[in-house]
């Protein structure tokens, strides 16, 4: 089976275009008329659902921002009582209250709905055994998936991130084909297979791995794929969109779908909020097309991407995007220059003897430091071995990012462990 819900996936542009103008009025008059917050941001921004004739005109209508999840907080955005809602989910919240998004039955089925086109459209299919290895709880990272695969008609392992050596075990029990990871856990759980001996292509079913929660770059995965024998899927989500399965790849693995019917999306330039040129990178803002809860209006993800425009070789007409590039929160600056943890990242996987885990700390403005876990046989070698990798990765990084790090060669197993999102830059200036 190729394809989940074909008609859907490959409906032509013009009906999409078409779907997509009659779910986003219906959407518009939901919020105005059931959203007080919705209402009154569309009476300053002096506009009416009913002015919204076609697409284009989305640029007419506000912007939504995570500042606007806390108005009235938490059942401020929602659109229905709530004797009609089924699932809360949070997005981190390290700090502060976290991102309240609730979700009718329709949006639960409809969530799963997405996931199943996902996992399909990467081959899966019922025999399949998926080890959920994201954390289950107020982060929709598992349960989304779960219902989805579940849908399908795929066996769930619902193993939670940790404790490496039962995922490993039940990787080989069970004969596990697929697994839905963190990019920075996965590298760590592949070092671990190897440290153990075990052979991955011999020992273990595993085919595929779905990464996603935070930005890597193709090296990173490149990297995975080798140590594992395995295929890769980039999946890219957010709690207010559902969590994952808005965005992923199929099986050509050149840009990640979105589904166009459920979103309507826009690039914009982040400064200015005016669209960037088609295909050139901006901040990518989502509008829901399909959820009855809590539908969001231009929400901005401050996720920079880009759409790729050309057709996939796939046969879905939903336009892809690009692989993040990085939240704007992450980005940083030294010396000036914008830097994103991606980009150290792409240069340290590219290199031969690095391990799995690195970590950029600022200490000041002008300098950072970039520790880096190499292979242990590096350290048992001749020290000229070491200084000649250290220098290649200052040159590297600074031809990457214009900046000469600091550099500093680690014994693998020396920094934290990451069992979900990684923790990649430590900022340590206080002004
Ligand atoms: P939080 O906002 O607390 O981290 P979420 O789980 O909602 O909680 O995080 C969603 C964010 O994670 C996205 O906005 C994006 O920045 C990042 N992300 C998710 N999947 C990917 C991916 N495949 N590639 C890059 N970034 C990703
Ligand atoms: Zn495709």
């Amino acid at each position: 089976m190729q394809f989940w819900n074909k008609e859907a996936e490959t409906l032509k542009k013009q009906k999409l275009r078409e779907l997509q103008l009659e779910r986003l009025k219906k959407t518009l008059r939901r919020v105005y008329q059931k959203v007080p917050h919705y209402r009154a941001k569309f009476q300053q921004a002096k506009v009416k659902p009913d002015d919204i004739k076609y697409l284009e005109d989305v640029n007419k209508l506000p912007f939504t921002t995570k500042e606007d999840l806390y108005v009235d907080y938490p059942f401020g955005l929602v659109t229905l009582p709530i004797e009609k809602l089924i699932r809360l989910h949070t997005s981190s919240g390290t700090t502060g209250k976290p991102k309240a998004i609730f979700f009718s039955k329709k949006d639960i089925n409809n969530s799963a709905e997405l996931i199943a086109r996902c996992l399909v459209m990467t081959g899966a299919k019922q025999g399949d055994i998926l080890q959920n290895s994201m954390t289950y709880g107020l982060f929709t990272g598992a349960f989304v998936m779960h219902y989805g695969a579940e849908k399908v008609g795929i066996l769930v392992i619902p193993a939670g991130p940790g404790n490496t050596e039962r995922q490993i075990n039940l990787m080989r029990d069970f004969g596990t084909t697929m697994i839905h990871i963190t990019p920075s856990y996965a590298l760590y759980v592949a070092s671990v297979i190897y440290d153990k001996g075990i052979d991955p292509r011999r020992d273990l079913k595993l085919k595929r791995a779905y990464l996603g929660a935070e930005p890597y770059s193709e090296e990173t995965r490149k990297k995975i794929e080798d140590m594992l024998g395995i295929d890769i899927y980039n999946c890219y989500g957010l709690t207010e969109m559902n969590g994952p399965g808005v965005g992923f790849e199929c099986k050509y693995k050149a840009g990640l779908h979105i589904w166009e019917d459920n979103f309507l999306m826009e690039v914009i330039n982040p400064d200015t909020g005016e669209p960037v040129k088609e295909g050139e990178i901006g901040e990518l803002v989502l509008t829901t097309l399909n959820r009855e809860a809590m539908p969001l209006i231009r929400y901005r993800t401050r996720d920079l991407t880009r759409i790729i425009p050309q057709p996939c070789k796939c046969g879905r007409t939903h336009r892809r995007i690009s692989r993040i590039l990085g939240r704007s929160d992450d980005m940083f600056i030294v010396k000036g220059v914008n830097i994103f943890p991606q980009q150290i990242e792409q240069v340290l996987m590219s290199i031969k003897g690095v391990a799995q885990n690195y970590q950029i700390v600022l200490e000041s403005y002008d300098e950072m430091t970039v520790k880096v876990e190499i292979d242990r046989e590096l350290f048992d070698g001749k020290i000229e071995r070491l200084i000649k990798m250290k220098e290649e990765i200052i040159d590297k990084i600074r031809s990457a990012t214009m900046v000469k790090p600091k550099v500093e060669l680690l014994e693998p197993g020396t920094l934290p462990i990451s069992e979900g999102k990684a923790k990649r830059v430590i900022d340590n200036r206080t002004i």
